[in-house]
């Protein structure tokens, strides 16, 4: 035996040796911090909208790991391209440039804003959607040092304690104050209480525009180019937090760009993670305009991953799928599933709601977990994201007839739930 051979190559061993999915539960639950609970499967592979557990059972994943795969798993083409990468230069810091990071930052600003952004604009390339937010809430507070920052009830921006300050959930946020200071609610789509808020002393409005987390809730229409004219009018910055809608996810770059959410608003900062890695994880602050983009200067920000070529390439990746027809796709599949939703009639279904390929089916009772567990034993993997709704975030390359088969599944699931509530 020599010492250590830096050229030999390691040995496969990082992920220990096959068990069974009892044994891996266990050892989660000894080694990981619990703060997701104990996890219904140990998942092993995937490809395309598929994944499979350590028992060999087969899953269409209408989730998407939360709106994140929109390529769906093992992608060829985001597998060569990370790998590639990963081969020719896989992290360098922030001290230098590298030609991803920097096509990435260009293309973002091609499509963050229909015919492209203002002059001027800039994007912060970071690691995760309450990265991408935690920026921004630091430019807010060079805009109007000192200003009050508003957002909306339902609202959910991240988990750091910056982003946490903008999210809505008592349960979230009451453990971790006290919190940056500042942030005050408004009622969800109420343009009068947004009126009667803004004044010279705030510095800017978070908004989503759809809700994710408090159930897929799209803006009313009208709300966002009348928020645009109230905080142009206020010297407030409107930023729209399009973590989980933006790229592609909504059948448009942004879901701002549908006419009936946005109406041809043009934000001050967007911001994006989720889907953007299509699995690898990658943030971004678009800043909009010459001010936006100057508010935060040398050393004033930073990341030690963010933009890291590898996730860049990824993304890349991913943007290049939306511009070569995946857009088209989601629109199309999106129509298919919700008028396929909408055609089951009764099973216990309120409502579909949604954009594109972010869609929450909303129950008349609230069985939601109960038919989670019901589509899982099934084969289909959807999210309870509120005790009478089931969100669909599926990869964006879902196929018609995968759609259709969850649409199957569905009403043997939510009778058996129900049938489970009655008893
Ligand atoms: C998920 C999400 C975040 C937080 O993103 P992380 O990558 O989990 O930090 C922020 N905003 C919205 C709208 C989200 O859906």
């Amino acid at each position: 035996m020599t010492a250590h051979d830096p050229a030999a190559p390691a040995p496969a061993r990082t992920v220990g040796a096959p068990a069974s999915a009892a044994s891996w539960t266990e050892r989660y639950t000894g080694a990981v911090m619990n703060t997701f609970g104990t996890p219904k499967r140990v998942l092993v592979r995937g490809e395309g909208s598929y994944v499979w557990d350590a028992e060999g059972r087969r899953y269409l994943d209408l989730l998407g790991g939360i709106a994140v795969n929109a390529l769906g798993h093992a992608h060829p083409g985001l597998v060569a391209a990370v790998t590639e990468q990963l081969a020719t230069l896989g992290h360098v810091s922030n001290f230098f440039a590298t030609p991803a990071q920097v096509t990435l930052a260009e293309r973002l600003l091609e499509v963050v804003t229909p015919g492209g952004a203002p002059a001027g604009s800039r994007v912060f390339l970071a690691n995760s959607g309450a990265e991408a937010n935690e920026a921004a809430l630091k430019m807010t507070r060079r805009h109007r040092p000192g200003g009050r920052v508003l957002a909306l009830e339902g609202a959910f921006h991240g988990r750091t304690m910056g982003a946490l300050s903008l999210t809505h959930k008592a349960a979230y946020r009451e453990p971790f104050e006290p919190l940056p200071g500042g942030v005050e609610f408004l009622p969800f789509g109420d343009l009068a209480a947004l009126e009667r808020a803004l004044g010279d002393d705030v510095a800017a409005l978070f908004v989503e525009p759809v809700q994710g987390e408090a159930g897929v809730r799209p803006l009313p229409p009208g709300y966002l180019p009348a928020a645009r004219e109230l905080t142009t009018a206020a010297g407030a910055l409107l930023v729209l937090d399009e973590v989980q809608s933006g790229t592609g996810r909504t059948g448009t770059w942004m879901a701002h760009h549908l006419p009936h959410v946005g109406g041809g608003a043009v934000p001050d900062v967007v911001t994006l993670a989720k889907g953007l890695g299509g699995g690898l994880p990658i943030g971004a602050t678009v800043a909009l305009g010459e001010h936006a983009a100057g508010l935060l200067g040398p050393g004033q920000h930073g990341t030690t991953f963010g933009g890291n070529p590898v996730s860049a390439a990824a993304a890349l990746t991913v943007l290049d799928a939306l511009s070569d027809g995946l857009l088209e796709h989601v629109v199309e599949v999106g129509d298919l599933l919700r008028a396929k939703l909408a055609g089951l009639g009764n099973h216990g279904v309120a409502e579909v709601r949604g954009e594109g390929l972010l869609l929450a089916v909303g129950l008349t009772a609230p069985v939601a977990a109960a038919a989670t567990e019901h589509l899982l034993e099934a084969g289909f993997i959807v999210n309870p994201v509120r005790e009478d709704a089931l969100r669909l975030a599926p990869p964006l390359i879902l196929t018609g007839e995968e759609a259709a088969s969850f649409v199957d599944a569905l009403p043997a699931a939510l009778d058996a739930a129900t049938a489970g509530a009655a008893s």
